[in-house]
């Protein structure tokens, strides 16, 4: 197993690109994880710009840091303007979203662990109450 995964400007030697859920404005990177042995995934993020990644939540929590670009985030109840180095916790069985609505690509780092339940789409009710508020409203992506 490779221990040094160079990085050719849009990928890494040795990482793995893969499918993001039909959703062409994502490209998901997988550069360490259980082909490694670890319990934990570490993926990285290009949601390229006007694109979002989905609208779920799900028990399994994400460690997220921002690598490149300016986008929003929803955590639950809350959005976020980030920027490169942010960090973003997404605890357990909440809303989130990640959207590069700031004129630039977004690229985030994120980190799960291998064992993890599905992601689930919000019911009608959740997206409604979210719809609701102006400022989410404003940024989420409903697909
Ligand atoms: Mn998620």
């Amino acid at each position: 197993m490779r221990k040094h995964l160079e990085f050719k400007g849009d990928r890494w030697e040795g990482g793995e690109i893969h499918e993001y859920k039909g959703n062409r404005d994502v490209i998901k990177h997988v550069l360490f994880g259980e082909r490694n042995g670890l319990d934990f995934e570490v993926r990285v993020f290009e949601v390229k710009v006007g694109g979002a990644t989905s609208l779920e939540r799900h028990e399994h929590q994400h460690a997220v840091l921002v690598l490149e670009g300016e986008g929003s985030a929803l955590v639950g109840n809350e959005v976020y303007d980030v920027r490169p180095f942010d960090g973003i916790w997404v605890p357990p069985n909440t809303p989130h979203q990640f959207v590069a609505n700031k004129g630039k690509d977004l690229k985030i780092l994120c980190v799960v662990n291998v064992r993890r339940d599905r992601p689930k789409k919000l019911s009608d009710d959740e997206l409604k109450s979210l719809l609701s508020n102006p400022r989410i409203a404003n940024i989420i992506r409903v697909s």
